[in-house]
């Protein structure tokens, strides 16, 4: 067994976590004791946070490279990163032109950095789709 420090994705208050892994499978999670913005504990999302990288719910949901349908019912196929992304561009253009700007918004993580929060408050402002929350708001 192997365990390296590490936190917690979910919201801005960024408790440590000590992730306990076999091999390259994630096993558990607990608090860090050391880590000053917890002392040690996690709150329920916290303390469940392992079972997002189960080898079920990797091995059926984890998407490793971009994955693209054609027309929904259809397989993925991979697709490069500069095709999913103008694809990406495209299809949020064209929500917002057929249903308006409040059809769009970003549910992103409370541990992104500055730079990250930069980009996804920048791009709905650009676009006139006003909508950026994250789980730090959402709890509030
Ligand atoms: S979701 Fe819970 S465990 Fe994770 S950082 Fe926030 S308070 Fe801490």
């Amino acid at each position: 067994m192997k365990e390296t420090k590490s936190t917690c994705p979910y919201c801005g208050v960024g408790c440590g976590v000590i992730i306990r892994s076999e091999g390259e499978q994630i096993t558990g999670v607990r608090g860090d004791p050391d880590h000053p913005a917890n002392f040690g504990r996690l709150c329920t999302k916290g303390s469940t946070l392992h079972l997002t990288a189960s080898a079920e719910v990797t091995l059926h949901t984890r998407l490793l490279h971009p994955m693209r349908r054609e027309h929904r019912g259809q397989r993925p196929t991979r697709v490069g990163w500069d095709n999913a992304l103008d694809f990406a561009v495209e299809s949020f253009h064209q929500v917002i032109q057929e249903h308006g700007p409040d059809a769009v918004g970003f549910y992103i993580s409370g541990q992104l950095l500055t730079e990250d929060y930069y980009v996804f408050n920048s791009w709905p402002r650009a676009s006139s789709a006003p909508t950026t929350s994250t789980p730090t708001r959402a709890f509030a």
